[in-house]
């Protein structure tokens, strides 16, 4: 069993990608025309913001977000450290300063007080990462202190699509919100892409310019630290028939995590929280001391797990030993016991039956894996 297979997804839908890309060849017209304008207005519609701008991929959006708001080199920019870099690309493309936050140990995502933290540090913008489909709950708190303490609010909804807190869409927050379409993703499409949803005309209008050249009209530059980033019309067409499933995906997806933390029960596991409408189960991801032991017992039983991420930002060969003091205890401590399981819509019950009984089947009193002296920290 695959961690994650596309290919029940794109039999089912195959008349339905079909239909979209001969729409596209039909018209020929092929680079931001009428497929990309339907969806920008569907998906602003279905998070009801005034304003979405598509663009190549997740990383890029993060970036032109940070660079719309004003972010620049030496800027420093919040973030945590658990959640695969990408931010961090988009940091060090702009050439601003990570300041990294540690993340609560039960949600794995940032806490209201490593926040007030960062404002005290000098950050002058945080990225709020809704990690594995879970929303940041007090999302709609930081918001409030953030423009108090005039902070900018960046939300990385790239694994949170669909995502309510309060009833209200994960990037409608802050003052910009950041998704990937990577074909994975909860709504992804078959290829790269991206998006930058905002209320804001101003800052729409920035991402315009940032994804063709900095161009304020045809061939007349206005922007600096733009290029070349768009949406192509076959995945916008592709996006735009696949965005009405996305509620009904994200539905069954949260079935499958459901199932796994009331079934599984394996002792030396910690389950992760199954939230609402509030969680939309991007990865299931769970906790043991004996993760490496686990992650080869399930491999031995033909299920292919993943750990989302092994090295947390600030410990990245690129960085040197720039951060060599920084300790972030739970960040570190994670790493070395998170693993994913296989946790995607198309999953048969026959598959996460498997998963389940091949956990609950790990022999017992195995030793203690190895960790590294930092996460005993
Ligand atoms: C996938 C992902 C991104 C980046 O998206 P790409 O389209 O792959 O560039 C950013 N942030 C998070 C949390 C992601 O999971």
């Amino acid at each position: 069993m695959l961690i994650n297979d596309l290919s029940p997804k794109i039999t089912f839908l195959r008349d339905t990608i079909n239909g979209a890309i001969s729409r596209v060849l039909n018209r020929s017209r092929l680079v931001l025309g009428p497929e990309v304008n339907a969806f920008e207005k569907a998906f602003a519609a279905y998070l009801s913001v005034n304003y979405c701008r598509t663009v190549a991929n997740g990383t890029d959006a993060l970036e032109f977000g940070l660079r719309a708001v004003g972010i620049q080199q030496g800027d420093k920019v919040a973030t945590i450290a658990n959640a695969g870099f990408y931010t961090s690309t988009a940091l060090l493309a702009i050439g601003a300063i990570p300041l990294y936050l540690d993340v609560d140990l039960e949600t794995q995502l940032v806490s209201k007080e490593e926040v007030k933290r960062a404002i005290f540090e000098g950050a002058r913008c945080i990225v709020v990462t809704h990690l594995y489909g879970r929303g940041v709950s007090n999302i709609a708190e930081i918001a409030t202190f953030c423009r108090a303490a005039n902070v900018f609010l960046l939300e990385d909804c790239a694994q949170a699509h669909g995502v309510r807190i309060q009833g209200k869409q994960a990037g409608s927050f802050g003052d910009i919100g950041c998704f990937s379409f990577y074909p994975t993703k909860n709504l992804g499409a078959l290829g790269d892409g991206g998006a930058i949803v905002c209320h804001d005309s101003e800052l729409a209008e920035k991402v315009s310019q940032l994804r063709q050249y900095g161009w304020s009209t045809k061939y007349q530059i206005a922007l600096s630290g733009a290029r070349n980033s768009r949406l192509d019309e076959i995945q916008a067409a592709i996006l735009l028939e696949f965005l009405p499933y996305l509620d009904d995906w994200n539905t069954r997806r949260r079935e499958i995590a459901a199932q796994y933390s009331t079934r599984i029960t394996y002792p030396e596991i910690i389950l992760p929280p199954i939230g609402k409408e509030d969680y939309v189960a991007h990865l299931y991801v769970i906790r043991s001391t004996k993760r490496d032991m686990l992650r080869e017992h399930l491999k031995k039983q033909g299920i292919a797990t993943d750990v989302h991420y092994p090295i947390p930002d600030h410990r990245q060969p690129v960085f040197g030993d720039s951060f060599s003091k920084l300790h972030l205890p739970h960040t570190e401590m994670l790493a070395q016991e998170i693993l994913t399981l296989p946790c995607y819509p198309e999953m048969s019950q026959n598959d996460v039956e498997r998963v389940i009984n091949a956990v609950n089947t790990m022999p017992e009193q195995l030793p203690l894996q190895k960790r590294t002296i930092d996460a005993l920290l």
